[in-house]
């Protein structure tokens, strides 16, 4: 099903790589912050290969197909703050794709 869907830029904090090296052997760590995350709380959040965050719930496949703005990477982990915050930027961009996402399989 063809969809318009919202984003915003990925962005990972500047104090990123110094936590990812301190956490690398965790099992779960923030996309954004490079954080250790708590599988009960930590989200999911979709990546586009345009190097953007969506909200949207349904896959965007990966398929290289020209018709369309954007492909998906797939859902990354990140904490509930960081997930708070990209919601948060999503929700006032005026940024949006046009894609195609995955309704049944
Ligand atoms: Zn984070």
């Amino acid at each position: 099903m063809e969809k318009t869907i919202k984003v915003c830029d990925f962005e990972q904090t500047p104090n990123y790589d110094s936590n990812y090296n301190r956490n690398c052997d965790a099992e779960y760590i923030c996309e954004c912050c490079g954080k250790k995350l708590n599988p009960k709380t930590m989200k999911q959040i979709q990546m586009l290969n345009t190097g953007e965050w969506t909200d949207e719930r349904l896959e965007v496949p990966c398929e290289n197909d020209d018709r369309y703005d954007a492909d998906g990477q797939g859902f990354f982990y990140v904490g509930p703050d960081c997930y708070r915050d990209i919601m948060k930027r999503i929700a006032e961009s005026n940024k949006t794709r046009r894609t195609r996402v995955i309704t049944e399989y």
